[in-house]
């Protein structure tokens, strides 16, 4: 799976030029089970931008990183942008590891960390996080939600390693996140397509501009129709 690995290199490029704060896994925080609803009395603040997986077969070491402060150094809702690097099992099947792009997309649902409400909806990358006072004084910071998060993703067995992106940094190009999250979009998209379409006029499609510039992907349709 290399259909992502140029925009990894993108979301690299984004980040090089600030501080980072590399972390292995902790014990995670505590996970709530189940959805919760944390009060505007009760909230520290928000942050607010894009979240999303970018899969590939590379190597990707288990691991959180922080560019810009951590949660208890945050005074005031920002924008911000978490990035998750997921490497899977290598295949020739090109329908399971679309399956699996979209089973890993499902994590954010399932993933509950305790005073932090993620909330996202289908269809879009937008990610907004409602950090509550209580999390703060109970201790709550990036590496040990990322642990949590890490291992959500890991009860799927095909997934070997999980890098897990927190960008807070007021001067980050939140735009460029937002670019690359929308490029991820379409070209999942453009997946879902090729396995459910037998529509072969590249002339006509819609996608063709993702096609002409994502290596492999005329390739897959074209073998698909093959078989
Ligand atoms: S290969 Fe052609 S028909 Fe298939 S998705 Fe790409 S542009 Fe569309």
């Amino acid at each position: 799976m290399k259909f992502f690995d140029p925009l990894i290199l993108k979301t690299e490029k984004l980040i090089s030029a600030f501080p980072k704060k590399e972390f292995e896994l902790c014990k995670p925080w505590q996970d709530a089970q189940q959805a919760q609803v944390i009060m505007r009395r009760d909230t520290a603040y928000e942050l607010e931008g894009v979240g999303f997986n970018l899969v590939t077969s590379d190597d990707v070491c288990d691991s959180i990183v922080v560019v810009g402060d951590d949660l208890g150094e945050i005074k005031d809702s920002r924008r911000f942008a978490r990035i998750t690097l997921v490497q899977i099992e290598d295949s020739d099947d090109e329908q399971k590891a679309y399956s699996l792009i979209k089973k890993i997309d499902y994590v954010k649902y399932h993933c509950f960390p305790d005073g932090y409400m993620m909330r996202s909806t289908s269809r879009s990358h937008k990610e907004a996080v409602r950090v509550s006072k209580q999390a703060l004084n109970d201790g709550a910071d990036f590496k040990k939600i990322g642990s949590l998060l890490i291992e959500k993703y890991k009860e799927i067995p095909a997934v070997k390693g999980v890098k897990v992106i927190f960008i807070t940094a007021k001067e980050a190009d939140y735009n460029e996140a937002e670019r690359i999250a929308e490029k991820n979009y379409a070209i999942t998209e453009t997946l879902n397509h090729i396995m459910n379409s037998v529509n072969f006029d590249c002339d006509t499609c819609n996608l063709k501009a993702i096609c002409d510039e994502v290596e492999g992907m005329k390739e897959l349709h074209f073998n698909k129709a093959d078989r």
